[in-house]
């Protein structure tokens, strides 16, 4: 990019803190825009895959990030009444590489550290509601106290502001937004002992319930239990010892984390698709892009938003360095990572009813053949790059470029 953008990320998620970070080191007059009063560190633990590694390291923060997490090299799935129904370790593929269990909020705190370090210009308490063509540029408006109120403009604004982007909405390229009918009530609980070791552990009921056990970075683990939307209010109603009752039988050798559980908290999904992740204002000059849920919201079943989330932020970053303008950078974005997002997209949008939903009779052939099929070594290959983060089809994969994104000079790095 020739010209110093003035640029406005709205969100400071993964996504968000991730894209400010790169386009700032680039010599951009970066501000990132944050609806939360103070970021805060809340939040479940997530895995975090080697993809989502990969940029992390290329950001200088891989140590720091391994530090913060659990290495979590195993899945192991069975149902209530004890049939295994999936173990496999990352290692049965060789040269795979395990994901990380870290905190959410572990990972946040990473990554704001930096933001905080560098030349971003962060501004917490703002909600972006608008974002519309003002001249040759884009004007950011924000919620006040009587309605929406004009705070700024910007020849780039970039949505980092999650699944109910407000960025995604004023740019009219939602194509799909589906909420799912099943979420998960979650907590983070003490694990001195490391009790849940390095496997991610899920215990299902049928289609309509399962408990899940993550390690998320030292000494913790985050407890997982899937329930439809509509119930969850009624579960946290009557209290956490009557919800361990109902969850207990499916804990096994994770039972005493159960013990440790003092609240809950409620985490819903949507599948969302959108018709191009950018649009480039008439002109030329100015033009707004998605990144991370904004663009492809989707249900945790693989454990690859966050990944997806850096991934697209880095491959912004790197198209906007190499081109001559805001139409080829972002163009160029779409591109490169529509095939894996769309991949994505769809083996989730195809799992989570084997997984969360009313389908009931899904769990039979899922419980008798899940289990053989993933000893198939050409499956269980596939399965592992996908989880790693890696693949755009059957027949080919998506690699990150490992240059970091270029510096066009002018404003030096934070
Ligand atoms: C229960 C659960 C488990 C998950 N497990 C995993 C996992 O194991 N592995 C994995 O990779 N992913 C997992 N995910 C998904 C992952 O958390 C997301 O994909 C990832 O955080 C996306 O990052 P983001 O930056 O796009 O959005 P977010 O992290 O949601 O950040 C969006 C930010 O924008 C701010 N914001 C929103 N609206 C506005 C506005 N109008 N103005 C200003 N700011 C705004 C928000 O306050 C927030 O700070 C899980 C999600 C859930 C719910």
């Amino acid at each position: 990019m020739r010209r110093e953008l003035e640029v406005v990320v709205v969100g400071c998620g993964t996504a968000g803190t991730v894209t400010a970070l790169l386009l700032a080191a680039q010599g951009h007059r970066v501000r990132l825009l944050e609806r939360a009063g103070e970021p805060d560190d809340v939040g479940a633990g997530i895995l975090l895959q080697h993809l989502g590694q990969e940029v992390l390291d290329l950001l200088g923060l891989g140590d720091a990030l391994r530090a913060l997490s659990r290495p979590v090299t195993r899945v192991d799935a069975v149902t209530v009444r004890g049939r295994q129904v999936m173990d496999f370790a990352y290692a049965d593929v060789p040269g795979s590489v395990p994901a990380l269990g870290v905190h959410r909020g572990a990972l946040f705190r990473l990554l704001y550290d930096a933001v905080l370090a560098s030349a971003v210009e962060v501004g917490t308490g703002v909600e972006v509601v608008d974002v519309r063509p003002a001249g040759d540029r884009l004007g950011v408006w924000v919620a006040g106290a009587d309605g929406p109120v004009r705070w700024g403009e910007a020849d780039l604004v970039v949505g980092a502001d999650g699944t109910r982007s407000a960025v995604r909405r004023a740019l009219g390229v939602t194509v799909r937004d589906h909420p799912y009918a099943y979420g998960a009530l979650w907590a983070v609980v003490p694990d001195p002992d490391e009790v849940a070791a390095d496997a991610l552990y899920q215990c299902f009921r049928d289609t309509r319930h399962y408990l899940g056990v993550l390690p998320t970075g030292r000494g913790e683990s985050s407890i997982f239990w899937s329930i439809r939307t509509d119930e969850m209010e009624a579960t946290m109603r009557r209290g956490v010892p009557a919800w361990r009752d109902e969850a207990r039988p499916f804990a096994g050798r994770y039972a005493p984390l159960l013990e440790r559980v003092d609240h809950l908290l409620a985490a819903t999904y949507r599948d969302v698709v959108v018709s191009h992740p950018h649009r480039v204002a008439p002109g030329g000059r100015a033009a707004v892009a998605l990144v991370g849920d904004s663009w492809h919201a989707m249900s945790p079943q693989l454990g690859a938003g966050a990944s997806l989330a850096l991934a697209d932020a880095w491959t912004l970053a790197g198209c906007l360095a190499e081109a001559s303008d805001l139409r080829t950078g972002l163009t160029a974005y779409e591109q490169q990572r529509r095939a894996h997002v769309r991949w994505y997209t769809w083996w989730t949008r195809l799992m989570t009813p084997l997984f969360q939903s009313g389908l009931v009779p899904l769990s039979w052939p899922r419980d008798l053949l899940a289990g053989p099929v993933a000893q198939v070594p050409a499956v269980r290959r596939q399965f592992v790059s996908t989880l790693m983060g890696h693949r755009t089809s059957p027949w080919s994969t998506w690699e990150l470029p490992a240059e970091r994104p270029g510096r066009p000079g002018g404003r030096s790095e934070g």
